[in-house]
């Protein structure tokens, strides 16, 4: 490299403004890109919507040849490519979905030098012609995206990925960089090791926000609540609604605008044109709701939005950050804010275990859900598990600005709540060889003589009515810690709940059972004190 640093930097300074038509970097794009530019490897772990994509597209533009992207997230090149056309940048992709005429065409521009990226799905990259071909052309960078797919410990293992490390080997003068939005240490260093990066420098964005206050209420009346929040702490704010169905969507859009705040709905049944529509009302309007499943908000950089509300569970921690994450970009005070219940975690593991994809699959879905579920289950701080969950370190005193440091829950002592539940599980399996859901176990607990329960004649169990001592709502609530502390398990369609084998320590008094208390009052009036 013969350029002087600041004439690499001004030139990728000079494409971010006439390439993506931005003023400046944010945080530590900067560093990165020059690091690149310069021919330096890197790993970096930046939050999902923090801009990594610049940090491989700004290099790719500014080297000579072509930059090689890496990603596994082949339904979504197609895009990316389109979005980086329509900006004047020559790109194309190389993946299963192409026939084989487009292919051709590809192979043709990136020999001819006519590429400024090219996307490939990890696994073009084990075929020798894939490798030829990249041989007879001129290579700027390889990006490896979604690079804590390499880690065989974490969630989203790839073997794929494992045959990048050969990169480094065949072209050793081209510089890497990986990036990823999830990467405890552990993964981070498994990172730099399978993919043989050992002088790459490591750039790690904070994934602190710290003008989101986080709130996780319990799921009583979910609009109600809804509406309570926005009233008392919102009146006339932008902000996204997330909910799980699109049917759910709608109802709310109406119910809010029905009760006098301005809604709008996105999902991806609406056609295009609605769809358009209402995105560019949410964007240039002040003080609009948009009412969407997670199909909204991609790519929207509305720095103004002072809440993001969840009415259902996020299927992950990632997902639910990245969505919280598109409040208060301005970094003025903003909420996320979310409603969760019972039949939030029933209905979700339903989801799993009746949906697609191989065992591996549901099994990653899964812990996935735990550590949503563990989240939302916490007496502790919010942003500290959060924190914790991306590998970052948390302040132990806290954050002061989330539920759990605000009004700190109270918790008890609920070792014999829990050992009355499970008992009564296992009474039902051991003694009548059934499995049962939340809600009729609750009602023999409590001893309700429901038509369901004298239909099975559970009013004959021993257990029927040890529980009078706890009020429904405490039950549900006990269900729901176990479950998120895996000593209780949903399973089958019907949600029946079933023991773990951590269950057994609990059952023969070995191990104690700390609860958070439900709150007393219904959420939606304790908003109000507590915000
Ligand atoms: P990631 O890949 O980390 O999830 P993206 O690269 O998709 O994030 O960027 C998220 C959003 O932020 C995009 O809409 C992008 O255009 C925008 N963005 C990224 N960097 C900048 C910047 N320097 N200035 C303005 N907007 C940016
Ligand atoms: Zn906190």
């Amino acid at each position: 490299i013969t350029e002087m640093p600041d004439v690499t930097d001004s030139e990728a300074l000079a494409t971010l403004h006439r390439v993506f038509g931005y003023g400046a970097f944010r945080g530590e794009q900067e560093a990165i890109v020059e690091h690149v530019v310069a021919g330096g490897d890197a790993v970096v772990l930046m939050p999902t919507g923090g801009g990594k994509s610049l940090c491989y597209q700004i290099p790719s533009l500014v080297r000579p040849g072509t930059g090689i992207v890496v990603s596994p997230l082949i339904a979504l090149m197609q895009d990316q490519v389109d979005a980086l056309r329509a900006l004047g940048v020559r790109a194309g992709f190389m993946n299963s979905t192409q026939g084989f005429d487009e292919r051709r065409t590809v192979e043709a521009e990136f020999l001819a030098g006519e590429l400024d990226m090219l996307y490939l799905a990890p696994e073009r990259l084990r075929l020798d012609s894939t490798l030829d071909l990249l041989s007879r052309g001129k290579i700027a960078l390889f990006a490896i995206d979604e690079a804590h797919c390499v880690s065989q410990w974490g969630h989203d293992f790839r073997p794929d990925y494992l045959a990048l490390s050969l990169l480094g080997e065949r072209w050793p003068d081209v510089p890497r960089i990986a990036l990823t939005a999830t990467a405890t240490r552990a993964t981070h260093q498994e990172i730099t090791q399978r993919l043989n990066m050992p002088t790459a420098r490591h750039f790690e964005a904070s994934f602190d926000r710290p003008n989101i206050q986080y709130r996780i209420v319990p799921k009583a009346d979910p609009k109600k609540q809804l509406l309570g929040f926005l009233r008392e702490e919102h009146a006339g704010d932008a902000g996204i609604v997330y909910c799980l169905s699109r049917n759910s969507v709608e109802k709310t859009a109406e119910f809010l605008t029905r009760n006098g705040v301005e809604a709008v709905p996105y999902h991806a049944g609406l056609d295009a044109g609605t769809r358009a529509a209402h995105q560019s009302r949410f964007l240039r309007e002040d003080g609009l709701v948009v009412v969407a499943t997670i199909a909204f908000g991609m790519g929207i950089d509305k720095p103004d939005v002072r809440f993001v509300a969840h009415l259902d569970l996020p299927k992950s921690v990632e997902g639910y950050y990245q969505e919280t994450g598109r409040a208060g970009r301005d970094g003025q005070p903003s909420t996320a804010w979310m409603a969760y219940g019972l039949n939030d975690v029933v209905q979700q593991r339903k989801l799993i275990q009746s949906g697609e994809g191989d065992e591996a699959f549901r099994r990653r879905a899964a812990a996935h859900l735990d550590s949503m579920l563990a989240l939302c289950e916490t007496a502790r701080c919010r942003r500290g598990q959060l924190l914790a969950y991306f590998g970052q370190e948390p302040d132990p005193a806290g954050c002061g600005n989330c539920d759990t440091c605000l009004t700190p829950p109270e918790t008890w002592d609920g070792t014999v709540a829990a050992q009355k539940l499970l008992s009564t599980v296992v009474r039902l399996q051991r003694e009548r060889g059934q499995k049962f859901g939340a809600v009729q176990i609750v009602d023999i607990l409590m001893g309700r003589r429901t038509a369901k329960v004298i239909q099975f004649d559970h009013d004959q169990l021993s257990v029927f009515g040890i529980g009078e001592d706890l009020a429904e709502g405490e039950w549900r609530g006990v269900v729901r810690q176990l479950l998120a502390q895996g000593l209780l398990a949903v399973e089958g369609d019907y949600g029946t709940l079933v023991l773990t084998e951590d269950s057994g320590a609990v059952l023969r008094r070995e191990r104690e059972v700390a609860l958070r208390k439900e709150p007393k009052k219904p959420a939606a009036a304790r908003t109000g004190s507590s915000g």
